[in-house]
């Protein structure tokens, strides 16, 4: 990231790729968002997304973890930082999607709209603090995590 201190997702929406954990089936484009609260029929809690698998029809949940307070900033580095959990059962996260994002550039200035194009990078010009903020390359990573 040049100029820019500080990224965070720009929506609470998080669009996905899930993955039956009973039949393997893959579902595309399935969106979840953090301020739709679902009641669990059996009272098992809240959930932003239940949906039953098309194929073998089991439930799956999934619960977003910390969207959107976490931000990606310059001191952890090249490295990769954590924005998005998603807790799920009966399916696993296989793919999503998250180019948008809103962020500080180094001036203090707020940055509205961060897109990611599909190269990787973003450049943008910020007229009250006349600076040239980018960010050169971008990455996404899945990282399993199992609970109890
Ligand atoms: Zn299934």
């Amino acid at each position: 990231m040049e100029g820019i201190t500080s990224i965070k997702p720009f929506s609470h929406i998080v669009n996905t790729q899930i993955k039956c954990t009973s039949c393997g089936h893959v579902h595309d484009g399935i969106c979840i968002d953090y301020h739709t609260a679902i009641e669990s029929k059996r009272g098992r809690g809240t959930f932003n997304l239940v949906m039953k698998c098309k194929d073998c029809k089991r439930d799956m949940t999934a619960v977003l973890m910390n969207l959107p307070s976490i931000e990606y900033t310059e001191e952890n580095g090249s490295d990769f930082a954590k924005l998005v959990g998603i807790k799920t059962t009966g399916c696993e996260i296989t793919g999503f999607v998250l180019e948008k994002f809103t962020g500080i550039s180094e001036g203090g200035a707020p940055i509205d709209e961060i897109i990611i194009d599909e190269d990787g990078s973003f450049a943008d010009y910020i007229d009250a603090t006349d600076e040239t903020v980018s960010i050169m390359e971008y990455d996404t990573k899945i990282e399993f995590t199992r609970s109890k």
